[in-house]
């Protein structure tokens, strides 16, 4: 059950992923975790990705597709994994098909959890936050019960600087324009799926299995 995950910033990702994790009892291997691990862990690749992260680069392709080949050749892959944040582009997508020949493991499906941009930025916009116990609420389609103020502590509703428009646009379109190479790549190999991000939480997941079986 090897699986790539795809979705714009707001889709759900994240609660889609930990259900399949659950569920197949597969890691969830992200590009964030993985640079993380390997910076903590010292390994070689890790120390020259942290020089460029330091130095204030960007981590060159073959310092990230070198941690990318560590992390899917260790054991806890073999029986699946959902890779996450990687590939972004064409090349990376080519360099993970070689890495995944060597290895002898197929890509089962590449999964994207789409919502169109006018309801992310609908999402994000209405966004409010507890400060003190970070519980979510949304202005229109979960509003705490007093306005300003959450249900659970009493503590006050805030907005994130980055739960704008403006923000959220501009981040969706730069995702967009990234994306759209990967999704013709992936429709060629005959591994992508689409899924409806809009619906529930439990029928997006439902139709999530419904593509693994
Ligand atoms: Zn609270």
């Amino acid at each position: 059950m090897h699986i790539l995950l795809m979705g714009p910033p707001g889709a759900g990702k994240g609660t889609q992923a930990a259900n399949i994790v659950k569920k197949f009892a597969i890691p969830h291997i992200s590009t964030g975790d993985m640079f993380r691990a390997a910076i903590k862990e010292g390994t070689e690749l890790g120390k020259k990705a942290k020089a460029c992260i330091d130095a204030g680069n960007l981590v060159p392709d073959e310092i990230t597709v070198g941690i990318v080949r560590e992390r899917l050749a260790q054991d806890d892959c073999k029986k699946g994994f959902i890779l996450d944040g990687f590939p972004r582009t064409v090349e990376q997508a080519d360099a993970l098909s070689k890495i995944l020949a060597e290895l002898g493991i197929d890509l089962k499906s590449v999964i994207n959890i789409t919502v169109p941009s006018a309801d992310l930025v609908e999402r994000a916009v209405g966004r409010r936050i507890c400060k003190s116990c970070g519980a979510t609420y949304h202005v229109k389609f979960s509003p705490s019960k007093a306005e300003g103020k959450c249900d659970e502590c009493g503590g006050e509703l805030y907005q994130r600087a980055d739960d704008t428009e403006e923000t959220m646009k501009n981040r969706l379109s730069v995702y967009e324009a990234q994306t759209k190479p990967l999704i013709e790549y992936y429709q060629k190999a005959g591994l992508y799926v689409e899924i409806d991000g809009r619906q529930a939480i439990d029928k997006v997941f439902a139709d999530v299995v419904e593509t693994l079986k």
